[in-house]
C-alpha cells in the first residue's frame, strides 16, 4: 500500500508550487492536500494536480485538534510536510491572534496527532511507523535583524521582531521539543523570502506588478534599502524535498539563494522587465511610479543566509539565477487571466 504523505497549506504561494512538483515526482507516494483555503489559498492554483491520480484535496483547519486527529486516523498519514501558516508580516502587525492560532496552535495539534498516531511512548513507535517524519518549513525572520555583514546559520541565536516571526520561531522550537522529548522523526528548514508563481497579491513583488500595470504610485517602505535574500520558490520546494528525504533527524537546515537585494532593488529590476515587456503608453519608465511610504514597525534591516550545511550534506544548490527566475516570475504575472493580479 502507498505511505501516504500530509501536506498542509498546499492551496497558498509555496505549497501550490511544491504539491503538484512533489506528488509527480512521487507517485510512490498518497498526496493529501490540507489546507482552509483563507484569504491566502487558491485553489484554482492547484488545478495542474487533477491529472495526478496520487493527489487529494482537504479543507480544513490545523488547529482543529479533533478534525486533525481524525484525518491522521482516516487517510492513515505516515508524512508530514507543513507549511500552513498566516505569512504577511503585515498583518501580524494589524491582527496578530491569527498567528497565534494557527502558526503555534496549528503546528502543536499537526505535531501531537502525528505523535499520538506514530508512537506509543516517547523514544517507542508504534510497529510499521518507524521513520515516519514530520517536516516543518520556517522562515529566516526568526533569526531578527543582521547589520551591514554576516550571515545567518542554523546556531544563530532567535531573536524575532514581528509577531509573525514570533509565532513561526514558537512553532520551530516546538517541533524541536518533539525530537528531544518524544524522539520523533522532525526536521526543519528555515528559508529566506522566495519569489515566483502564485504569490498572493499583498505580498512586495505582486505588489510591484499590480501598481506598475495600473499607473499607480509604487509603493516602497521606508528608505527601501532593506536587504532580503530571495529564492525562486521552485529551488526552495527542491531543498524541502531533499531534506524531506534525507535530512538528518531533529535538525534544522538553511535555504537561500545567495542573492541579497534591498527591496529598491527588487523593485527596479521588476519595473526595468515591465519595460521591456509591456511598456508604458507614455513610454517612459516605471521606475518613476516608485514611492517611498511610511517604514513598518520593527521592521528588520538585513536579512542574509549561510545555507552551505545544506549544500554540504545534502548537494542542494539553487538552480535558477536571480535575473531569469525574476524574468519567469514577471512573465508568470503578465500571463493570461492575471490581470487584476488577484492570484
Ligand atoms: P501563504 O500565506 O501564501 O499560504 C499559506 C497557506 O496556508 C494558505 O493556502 C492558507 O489557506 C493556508 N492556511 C492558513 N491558515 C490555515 C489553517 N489554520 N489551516 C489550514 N490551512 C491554513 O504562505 P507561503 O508564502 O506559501 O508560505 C508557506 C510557508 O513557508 C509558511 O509556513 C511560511 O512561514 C514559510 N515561508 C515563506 C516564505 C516566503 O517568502 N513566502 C519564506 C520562508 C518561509
Amino acid at each position: 500500500m502507498k505511505r501516504t504523505v500530509l501536506i498542509t497549506g498546499g492551496a497558498g504561494f509555496i505549497g501550490s508550487n511544491f504539491v503538484p512538483f512533489f506528488a509527480a515526482l512521487h507517485p510512490e507516494y498518497e498526496v493529501v492536500n490540507l489546507d482552509l483555503l483563507t484569504y491566502a489559498g487558491n485553489a484554482a492554483h492547484l488545478r495542474e494536480c487533477d491529472v495526478l491520480p496520487n493527489y487529494s484535496f482537504v479543507q480544513g483547519d490545523i488547529a482543529d485538534v479533533p478534525f486533525v486527529d481524525a484525518l491522521f486516523r482516516d487517510r492513515d498519514i505516515r508524512g508530514v510536510i507543513h507549511f500552513a501558516a498566516e505569512s504577511h508580516v503585515d498583518n501580524s502587525i494589524s491582527g496578530p491572534a491569527a498567528f497565534v492560532r494557527t502558526n503555534l496552535t496549528g503546528t502543536f495539534a499537526l505535531l501531537d496527532a502525528a505523535r499520538r498516531h506514530w508512537m506509543e511512548a516517547p523514544n517507542r513507535w508504534k510497529p510499521g511507523y518507524e521513520g515516519c517524519r514530520f517536516h516543518h518549513i520556517s522562515t529566516d525572520e526568526v533569526y531578527g535583524s543582521l547589520g551591514e555583514t554576516g550571515l545567518f546559520t542554523e546556531e544563530t541565536p532567535y531573536a524575532p521582531n514581528s509577531p509573525y516571526s514570533a509565532s513561526k520561531a514558537g512553532s520551530d522550537l516546538l517541533v524541536r521539543s518533539y525530537f528531544h522529548t518524544y524522539g520523533m522523526d522532525v526536521t526543519t528548514s528555515n528559508c529566506s523570502n522566495n519569489y515566483g508563481p502564485k504569490q498572493h497579491r499583498e505580498k512586495l513583488i505582486p505588489t510591484v506588478i499590480r501598481h506598475a500595470l495600473a499607473e499607480r504610485p509604487i509603493p516602497i517602505y521606508g528608505d527601501g534599502l532593506n536587504v532580503r535574500d530571495w529564492l525562486y520558490v521552485l529551488d526552495h520546494c527542491k531543498a524541502v524535498d531533499a531534506v524531506y528525504h534525507r535530512g538528518r533527524a531533529g535538525e534544522t537546515y538553511n535555504v537561500g539563494g545567495n542573492a541579497e537585494m534591498t527591496n529598491l532593488a527588487i523593485a527596479g529590476t521588476i519595473c526595468s522587465l515591465l519595460d521591456a515587456l509591456r511598456p508604458r503608453a507614455c513610454g517612459r519608465p516605471h521606475a518613476e511610479l516608485l514611492a517611498f511610504v511610511e517604514d513598518r514597525p520593527g521592521h528588520d534591516r538585513r536579512y542574509a543566509i549561510d545555507a552551505s550545511k545544506l549544500q554540504a550534506e545534502l548537494g542542494w544548490q539553487p538552480e535558477e539565477s536571480f535575473a531569469s527566475g525574476m524574468a519567469k516570475t514577471v512573465e508568470w504575472y503578465l500571463g493570461p487571466g492575471r490581470e487584476g493580479l488577484g492570484v
